[in-house]
Order: structure tokens, then C-alpha cells, then sequence
């Protein structure tokens, strides 16, 4: 080429990571992606994502912005707000968090001080870190105690919640989990949280999507503030996004802007928007219906080979397999999974014996391969190759084997956004 271009490409200006992105992408493509917090975000909600977007500061809210040549991105954040409002019934909504922890943060900045009393689920039961665990700014800077599930069948102990709730009299009560496969009880909790006079926070990061789709209940009506990540069963731009009673709607924002956060990523903003109206259609109502559909069909397909489940099995999007009966530690089986072309998590179960470094499950979903359009034929033969795994994850020839049929099955089955179709 006679001149250098103007505005080269990635590949051209920075060959090296163009390369590891590309070879991330044919990662996703080429393995079964199993982790329950991942998914694929389609190609026009990636390309929002990298959008010049990017490159306009916005602190404030659309009207009330602190820099001018809002004109446009004014529209993009009420069109999110507009869209993701309409999906959810819901009187006010955030989409500035950068992220799910930062959209719980403000929640605790909206209605709590340093050393307030706050409740949540615990992380080994199946919580997330920022509902008050020891190790999270939200367990260091407040008081936070802990609920768990029952020892017997691993479920939510709602007397245990209600008795924790009346000894401690919570400033919020978080409902929502990380690592749970079962239906929460919203009404129930919106009761003992109207009881005690906490502030009932539902976070769905993990199932809006499913929540959007009725696949799972609503909290919406129940719980007086809602949170999510944007990117999880949503299928959207890393993000949070916070819902909200109106009664809360200026605690809230001030708690995200200026209590917490700087600037709005404007293109996630967008892709935001983008998400909310795929969300929209009616494809995704079956979508949702088919990530439980195909949770539940890999639960039994585990079960049958002889595999332990918490609670048995699944109501939701994911499934926790409690590997200790088998004799196998959770990440030796992750490893032998993810060199056999199944990526999964190694997680605790609850009342794991072993460390949360090097515990006794592992954690599995179907997002992901609902979105590359997997449906229950292919569960059961996932269920298969999984249980193979785990019962011979040292066999190098059974690894071998179950990459052959995996990446088999994954060419059939091109994931959105991959640019391969
Ligand atoms: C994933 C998750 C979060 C945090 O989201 P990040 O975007 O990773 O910060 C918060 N709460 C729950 C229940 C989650 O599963």
C-alpha cells in the first residue's frame, strides 16, 4: 500500500490483540459455554457496545446533564429508561450502573449509613458478595447478617429469615442469588421485609431475562427496588440497571450519580436500549421458557447418571452439582470439562466441607447454548458427556473422545455476534 490509512483497523493497528480477540472468538464458538452468568450478546447489541458513543461524557441525567451536546445522548438514555420501564411495569429505572456491584452499591448508599444492619443470603449458601459477605465493601461497611438454606433439602428457610429479620431489624433485605436453582418467594420476603421495616432489594441479575420472559416471577410490586446486570440471561452490554417504586426514584439516582459514579458509559447505555428491544419480541418469551426448559433437562439427565444435585434439580436457568458422592474435588472436574470443550464454574454447595478456593461442585447453565439455539436433545447428550467427565477426568482418551463430539455439536449450532453466520 502506497500511504498508511487514515484510521486503520484493529487488525492492522494493533495486530496482536486483534488476534486474541479472534481466537476468544472462535473459543466461544468451538466450546459448549456453560457458565450461567455468560451468554452471547447479539451482533447489534455489539456493535452499540463499540459505538462512538464511547467517546461522549454525560455526568448527570438527561435533561440535567453538567456538560452540554446532550442533543443526542439525552435520547439514547430515554430510550433505554422508556424501553426497559415498559418491559418490567416498573415506575423508575437507572441504567447508569457500570456494572451489577455498582448497582447494588448505590442501593446501599441510597438507604443505609456505615454500620447499619443489613440482610442477605449467604455467599456459601448461594448469595453474591455484595449482599453483605465478610470479604465485600458491603460486609466491611456495614453490620450484615447472614441467611442460609436448609440442611435437609437446601432450600431457602423462610423461618430462619424471619427470625434472623426480627433479631436484627435490617435496614434492606436483599432476595436474589447467585448460585441458587430454585423459584424465590417475592411475596413471602415482601412480607417479612413489611414486618421488620426494611427495604426489600430484589437483585435478578442473574434471571431478568428470565423475569422479562415469565419464566420466573416478578419481584416487581413485591420488592420496592430491583436490581440486575445487563448482561447475564438479559443478553445485553455489560451493565446494571436499577428498577425502582417512584417513592425511591431520587434516592436512587443521586446514589448512582453523583453518590457512587462519574460519567455513564453511553454506549453500553445504548446497547442497553438495544437489549431492551430484543428483549421486546415475542422470540424472547420462548427463549426464556426454553434456558428453563433445557436446565431442567440436563438436571435430570445429570440425575439419571448418577450425578447429586442441590435441591434435586432446577426451576431456573441453572444447575448445581454436588461432585463430593463422586469423590472428585469441583475443580479437577472443571479443568478435565473445559479440556473436553464444556466450560464450566467450580462452586461451593452449601455446607461444603472443602474451601471456597477448591470446593466440592461445580456450577452449570444453559443460557448460552439456548441462545446458539440448543434445545433438549442436545441436553441430554450434554448431560452425558458431563457425567463422563466427571466420572473419568483423568481418562485422557475420554477427554479426547467428548472434544470430538462437543465441537461436533457446536459447528451445528452458530452462537449470535460471532460474525460466522
Ligand atoms: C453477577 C451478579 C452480580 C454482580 O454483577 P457484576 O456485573 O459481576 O458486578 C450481583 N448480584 C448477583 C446476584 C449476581 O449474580
Amino acid at each position: 500500500m502506497a500511504s498508511t490509512p487514515f484510521d486503520p483497523p484493529l487488525a492492522i493497528r494493533d495486530p496482536d490483540m486483534a488476534r486474541l480477540i479472534d481466537d476468544e472468538r472462535v473459543r466461544q464458538h468451538q466450546k459448549l459455554r456453560m457458565i450461567p452468568s455468560e451468554n452471547y450478546a447479539s451482533r447489534a447489541v455489539l456493535e452499540a457496545t463499540g459505538s462512538v458513543l464511547n467517546n461522549k461524557y454525560s455526568e448527570g441525567y438527561a435533561g440535567k446533564r453538567y456538560y452540554e451536546g446532550q442533543q443526542i445522548i439525552d435520547v439514547v438514555e430515554r430510550l433505554a429508561i422508556d424501553r426497559v420501564k415498559a418491559l418490567f411495569g416498573v415506575d423508575h429505572v437507572n441504567v447508569q450502573p457500570y456494572s451489577g456491584s455498582p448497582a447494588n452499591l448505590a442501593v446501599y448508599l441510597a438507604f443505609c449509613n456505615p454500620g447499619d444492619v443489613v440482610m442477605g443470603m449467604g455467599l456459601p449458601a448461594g448469595g453474591h458478595l455484595t449482599h453483605g459477605w465478610s470479604v465485600s465493601i458491603t460486609g466491611k461497611y456495614f453490620r450484615s447478617v447472614a441467611y442460609g438454606v436448609r440442611r435437609d433439602d437446601h432450600r431457602i428457610d423462610l423461618d430462619e429469615v424471619r427470625r434472623l429479620a426480627r433479631e436484627s431489624k435490617p435496614k434492606i433485605l436483599w432476595v436474589g442469588a447467585t448460585a441458587y436453582p430454585r423459584t424465590l418467594d417475592y411475596a413471602a420476603f415482601a412480607e417479612i421485609a413489611r414486618e421488620v421495616g426494611a427495604v426489600l432489594c430484589a437483585d435478578i441479575a442473574h434471571i431478568s431475562g428470565l423475569v422479562i420472559g415469565r419464566a420466573h416471577p416478578s419481584p416487581v410490586g413485591l420488592a420496592e427496588v430491583v436490581t440486575s446486570t445487563t448482561h447475564k440471561t438479559f443478553r445485553g452490554p455489560r451493565g446494571g440497571m436499577i428498577l425502582c417504586d417512584a417513592k425511591h426514584a431520587s434516592a436512587i439516582d443521586k446514589a448512582v450519580f453523583p453518590g457512587l459514579q462519574g460519567g455513564p458509559h453511553n454506549s453500553n447505555t445504548a446497547a442497553i436500549a438495544v437489549a431492551a428491544h430484543e428483549a421486546a419480541q415475542p422470540e424472547f418469551g420462548a427463549y426464556a421458557h426454553q434456558v428453563v426448559a433445557n436446565a431442567k433437562t440436563l438436571a435430570e439427565g445429570l440425575v439419571a447418571r448418577g450425578l447429586s444435585l442441590v435441591t434435586g434439580g432446577t426451576d431456573n436457568h441453572l444447575v448445581l452439582a454436588d461432585l463430593s458422592p463422586k469423590g472428585v474435588p469441583g475443580k479437577v472436574a472443571a479443568r478435565a470439562l473445559d479440556r473436553a470443550g464444556v466450560v464450566v464454574n467450580y462452586n461451593s454447595v452449601p455446607f461444603d466441607t472443602r474451601k471456597p478456593f477448591d470446593p466440592s461442585g461445580i456450577r452449570l447453565g444453559t443460557p448460552a447454548l439456548t441462545t446458539r439455539g440448543m434445545r433438549e436433545a442436545e441436553m441430554s447428550r450434554v448431560a452425558e458427556w458431563i457425567a463422563r467427565i466427571v466420572d473419568h477426568p483423568e481418562d485422557e482418551a475420554t477427554i479426547e473422545r467428548t472434544r470430538g463430539e462437543v465441537a461436533e455439536v457446536c459447528a451445528s449450532f452458530p452462537a449470535p455476534g460471532l460474525g460466522l453466520d
